[in-house]
Order: structure tokens, then C-alpha cells, then sequence
């Protein structure tokens, strides 16, 4: 038990966060191990517990011989001042030992608004800030996850990025680590020889140069470093590693169930969407492999619901065959089996029927746009048609809610499309009481989701301006003006948070003394409503002298050096630029199945570009 730690306990809400000691938490001996390896996530225990690469990534290290790998949360703001007032350092919570003391710290970047938290988790903790003030080997700040293929606003602070999928990177790194610890080797020698692990990023080996108009002029590789660092991937999913059990919280977290992982990639190409590029190609697991993941999930943490997850679960090739694998022993169990991602356009009632025979949970898809101009304008491939028919399928089946995600201020969109968000969701509500098969005497709920659109690295989009606040704000009032049926439930998102999403998403190294600035004014939790305060952020903008939206609000041109062009995910610049000529004029192109579209991910030699050859 960290010292102090019962005292305080007692005194903040949901304790469970802060002991550790669940049910498959590993503990080694520390005195055997000769790596420790503190995998923080900067947000509270429930939203990083419910995340999959994080127990993928812990089981993976913690397999390996001499590394303990253990977890490490932000803690709320109760907790933190406690301990800030006590002197209790950051600890991880497998051993109760303190951050400081670790030889590896590594962040997982999920969404934008959590660098903030990777300030804070490393001042709490104890560790020097700056990547350049951090001596000698321990105390490696690294990171990964989808934020960093947009490193540069953290480049002060990580000592080195991991581009794509981790499961082999970070082992290779942890063995060359413990290498260099064993012949004594500094902090640089280390980092130049990481710079050759593939998919490994030193953004200290690049110097960044600027030209007059702000945009950037240069940047040039040095001490040996690749010109472009290419990210990783796993091309054999049945063969890559999946843990047999989770640790299991004492206390609820976001996503409570088991979850498998049927396939990565995607085949769409959503203009908007960056997981959907990032992770080309599309690469499936099979019916055997997840079948048999899943089984042994529930067996060792006693689950009763499986998630079947993905980035669009409904097109796995073989989710017939899967759900009826999985049947065979969930039904009997009285195991759930959730769809968290299913499209409009291939809801079958055939797989309706199966998840239904066991457990029915809310219906959500996201059409993202309310008129089909605008939908093909982000090639979203699914039509109005579609959208009626799956939902008159889900009322038949006895389904009376459904949620519809959108977005607003999508690239040439109007008021008209905004207003169609509303007209589509009053045609849904049409459909449920046009259909004779509805559930009698229940009434139907329409829940519309406007997230505000912001624009990303590495998608067809990521030249393009976000809308300003003053714009989002009047496309949200003309939103919940058009709705006219309290049916319909209408929500949105606030629009300070996307402009601030968009300003780090795009952002280069200069917005690392504005994250300093923030971090001493006191910014953290900025993915949480009641933290996050634009009036703050705005004031670190301007003593640092840096304009948000010159990042947020700016169109590039198409030959502009963007802060990401020396990392490459596989999918060209070529392709994401005739990608956004096509947005332009309304053209679709075909998925991945249909047709190559020669994106350029073929390079990696695997998945569905060789498949369909
Ligand atoms: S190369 Fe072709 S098949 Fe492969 S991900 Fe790109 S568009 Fe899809």
C-alpha cells in the first residue's frame, strides 16, 4: 500500500480507482524483473480500463520475461489535490510504487483533449516535463495510439513515438531498452538506435523550420534518423496476441463486458474518418480464432456480455457464421453479444434475430449527414432508402429506439443539410408508426447526435477549415429549431471542445509552450465538460503568441509541408487529395471489397488488397 494512501482513501469518491488488486492483475517480484514499464492512460480508471489496446499491450509485455508492465490513471481532482497536499507521487497500481521510479512511461493517445492530462500525470508524478530535461536512461516518456500520427504538439515532452499497431513494436523496443540499461548507455545513444526500430518515432532527431507565413518551410532528419518512419501493423490477425483474461474492475467502468476483436482496418474510406485510414487494410480474424478468444474472456473474468468490436462490426465477411458459433455456448450461458458498430446499409434481420435471441440493447448507426449530397460529399455510401429499411426491420423486430449520429459543419455543407438532419429524423419517426408490426403500446424515441466535424491528419479532409465557433453555434440552434416532434431527442457537442480538437489534431511543435502555458494555468480534463474552460486555453494562446486558428480555421493548400508529412501510414497523399477533389463534386468511390482504389496501403502486403487479388 503506497504510504498515506488509507488516509485519503476515505475521504475521495470511487476509492476502487486508486488500490489496484483486482481479479487478473499481474504482480511480479520487482527484485526478478529488470524492466519496469508504467503504462499510464490520461484519463480516470473507468474510461482507460474500458480500453482494449491498453489490455492488449499490458498482457503482451507482461508475457515477456523479466518486464512488469502495470497500470497507471489520471486521478480525478479530489484525489489528485490529496495527494498533492500529502506528497504522494503518481504510483502505479500493481505495485503501489511511484512513477517516478520506472524505467519506461508510456501514454496511450486516444483523443486530443487528454494531453493536458499527460502534463499533468507527469508533474504529479514527478517527472520532469521536457523530454530535454529528463537525464540519463529511466524515465523513457513514450507514446502511442491513433493522436500520434500527429505527434508534433508533444514532441517537447515524449522522448518517442510508436506509429500503427504495438504489439510487436513495443517488445522490440523494451529488448533494445534493456540492452542499452545493461551496457550503460545514455539517453541519445538509445534513442538513435530506436530511431531504426520501424514504426519508431524520435521527434528530437528532426529539426522543424518555419517560413514567414507560418506554415512550416522544412523538416530535416538527422543523427541517422529515416527520412520517413513508417508505421507498424499486424498482418496475421489469428497469429497476433490477444490476452485470455482482463483484469476485472471492483468497481463499473465505461465498457463492462468482455470484448473481441473480429477485425482491424476498415474498408469504407468515410472522408471524415482518421481510424478508418489509419488502420488500412482491412484485416480479419477468423470465426475459430474469435470464437475462441471470447470463450476464454468469459471463462476468466466471468462476463456475461461480449463485445464484438471493431471499427464496423456488421462488415466482418463471416458475422453469420461467428454469431452462430457463438451461440452455441452463449445462449445456453446467458452471455450477451453486443454490435457496437453497425451500418445502415448491411443490417441484416438474420443477424438482428440472433443478437435479439439473447439480449436487445439499443439500436445506434450513424448516417453523419442529413441529405444525400452531403453524404457523398463525405462518402458515406448509405442512402435514405437504406436508412428506412433497416429501421422499419428494427421496429418490426420490436425495437421503438433508435440514436442517429451526425455531424455538423462538414465540409460545403449548408443550412439546408443541417435541416436535414431534422427531416430525416422525423422520417424515422413516420416509419414507426407507418409500421403494422410495431410493439403495441410502446411509443418511439429518436435520439439525433450532432458532434461538431473536425478535421484530421491523415484524411482526405485535413486541408480543410473548421467551421468557427459563431458558425457551429448557429448550424446547432438551426439544428433543434428544425426539430418539431418531441419525439425526437436532440443533442450536440459542445463546439469549444471540437475547436480546440481541431487546433491540437493539426498542430505542430510550436503548440507545445502553449500545453506548458495550459498546464500552469491549470487545464486538464479538457475531455470533460465541467474542466474544460476555453476562456483558460485561450489566455496560454496568447502568452505564448500563437493564433488557435491559424490551426483550427485555416485552409492549407494542397502543396503546404504539413507538421506530419515525414510519417507515413501506408495511404498516399496523392489518394487523400484525389479523395478531396471528389468530395468536391459529390463523387463516391467504391469500398475496398468492390473495388482498389489504389490508396497506396497495398504496400504493406497484406490484409484485403491482396485478398481480393
Ligand atoms: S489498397 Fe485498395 S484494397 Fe487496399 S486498403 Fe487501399 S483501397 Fe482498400
Amino acid at each position: 500500500m503506497v504510504p498515506g494512501l488509507e488516509k485519503i482513501l476515505l475521504k475521495v469518491q470511487k476509492p476502487g480507482r486508486y488500490v489496484g488488486g483486482e481479479l487478473n492483475s499481474v504482480i511480479k517480484d520487482k527484485d526478478a524483473v529488470d524492466i519496469r514499464f508504467a503504462f499510464c492512460f490520461p484519463d480516470i480508471y473507468e474510461v482507460g480500463m474500458s480500453h482494449l489496446g491498453m489490455k492488449i499491450l499490458y498482457s503482451c509485455l507482461n508475457r515477456m520475461e523479466g518486464v512488469w508492465c502495470e497500470r497507471v490513471f489520471a486521478p480525478w481532482t479530489d484525489m489528485e489535490a490529496l495527494m498533492r497536499e500529502r506528497d504522494i507521487p503518481l504510483y502505479a497500481l500493481e505495485s503501489g510504487d511511484p512513477v517516478k521510479d520506472f524505467d519506461i512511461i508510456g501514454f496511450t493517445l486516444q483523443y486530443e483533449l487528454s494531453y493536458s492530462n499527460v502534463l499533468n500525470m507527469l508533474d504529479l508524478a514527478g517527472v520532469p516535463l521536457l523530454a530535454s530535461e529528463r537525464r540519463g536512461l529511466s524515465q523513457l516518456v513514450v507514446a502511442g495510439g491513433p493522436c500520434a500520427c500527429n505527434p508534433e504538439p508533444l514532441a517537447d515532452f515524449v522522448d518517442l513515438f510508436f506509429l500503427g499497431e504495438g504489439e510487436e513494436m513495443d517488445c522490440e523496443l523494451v529488448e533494445l531498452y534493456r540492452a542499452h540499461k545493461k551496457k550503460g548507455s545514455s539517453r541519445e545513444e538509445f534513442l538513435r538506435e530506436a530511431a531504426h526500430i520501424p514504426g519508431v518515432y524520435v521527434p528530437s532527431l528532426y529539426e522543424v523550420k518555419y517560413g514567414e507565413d507560418g506554415t512550416i518551410a522544412s523538416v530535416t532528419p538527422h543523427s541517422g534518423a529515416p527520412k520517413k518512419v513508417t508505421k507498424r501493423l499486424m498482418l496475421q490477425m489469428d497469429q497476433s496476441f490477444f490476452p485470455k483474461s482482463f483484469v476485472v474492475p471492483y468497481l463499473e467502468i465505461v465498457h463492462d463486458r468482455a470484448v473481441a476483436e473480429v477485425f482491424r482496418g476498415c474498408i469504407r474510406g468515410c472522408r471524415f474518418c482518421q481510424a478508418g485510414f489509419l488502420y488500412r487494410p482491412l484485416r480479419e480474424k477468423s470465426v475459430e480464432t474469435v470464437n475462441r478468444q471470447c470463450r476464454s474472456l468469459c471463462e476468466t473474468t466471468g462476463y456475461d456480455e461480449i463485445s464484438l468490436s471493431s471499427l464496423s462490426t456488421s462488415d466482418y465477411s463471416k458475422l453469420n457464421s461467428l454469431l452462430d458459433e457463438l451461440l452455441t455456448w452463449t445462449k445456453e450461458e446467458k452471455t450477451g453479444i453486443s454490435l457496437p458498430s453497425l451500418r445502415v446499409d448491411n443490417f441484416s434481420t438474420e443477424v438482428m434475430d440472433k443478437i435479439s435471441s439473447v439480449r436487445r440493447s439499443g439500436l445506434t448507426f450513424a448516417p453523419e449527414a442529413g441529405t444525400q449530397r452531403l453524404r457523398d460529399v463525405i462518402n458515406k455510401n448509405v442512402t435514405e432508402e437504406e436508412l428506412m429499411k433497416t429501421v422499419t426491420t428494427a421496429f418490426s423486430g420490436g425495437w421503438s429506439s433508435v440514436k442517429l449520429y451526425f455531424m455538423i459543419g462538414l465540409p460545403t455543407e449548408t443550412l439546408d443539410d443541417v435541416a436535414g438532419i431534422a427531416a430525416l429524423g422525423q422520417k424515422v419517426v413516420d416509419a414507426f408508426y407507418a409500421n403494422p408490426n410495431k410493439k403495441k403500446g410502446k411509443g418511439v424515441s429518436v435520439t439525433l447526435s450532432a458532434s461538431g466535424f473536425v478535421p484530421k491528419a491523415f484524411t482526405p479532409f485535413q486541408w480543410e477549415p473548421q467551421d468557427t465557433i459563431e458558425m457551429l453555434h448557429e448550424k446547432q440552434r438551426h439544428l433543434v429549431s428544425s426539430v418539431t416532434t418531441r419525439k425526437i431527442i436532440c443533442n450536440y457537442h459542445d463546439a469549444d471542445t471540437s475547436f480546440m480538437e481541431a487546433v491540437f489534431a493539426r498542430g505542430d511543435r510550436r503548440l507545445g509552450p502553449v500545453l506548458l502555458e495550459a498546464h500552469r494555468l491549470g487545464c486538464k480534463f479538457d475531455g470533460w465538460n465541467d474542466y474544460f474552460s476555453l476562456a483558460r486555453w485561450r489566455q496560454a494562446f496568447e502568452a505564448c503568441g500563437v493564433s488557435p486558428e491559424f490551426y483550427a480555421n485555416r485552409r492549407r493548400s494542397f502543396d503546404e509541408i504539413l507538421p506530419w508529412d515525414h510519417l507515413d501510414y501506408g495511404v498516399s497523399k496523392e489518394f487523400f487529395r484525389r479523395e478531396c477533389e471528389k468530395a468536391y463534386a459529390a463523387s463516391t468511390t467504391p469500398n475496398c471489397r468492390e473495388k482498389c482504389s489504389a490508396c497506396g496501403a497495398a504496400c504493406f502486403q497484406g490484409g484485403i488488397c491482396y485478398e481480393n487479388r
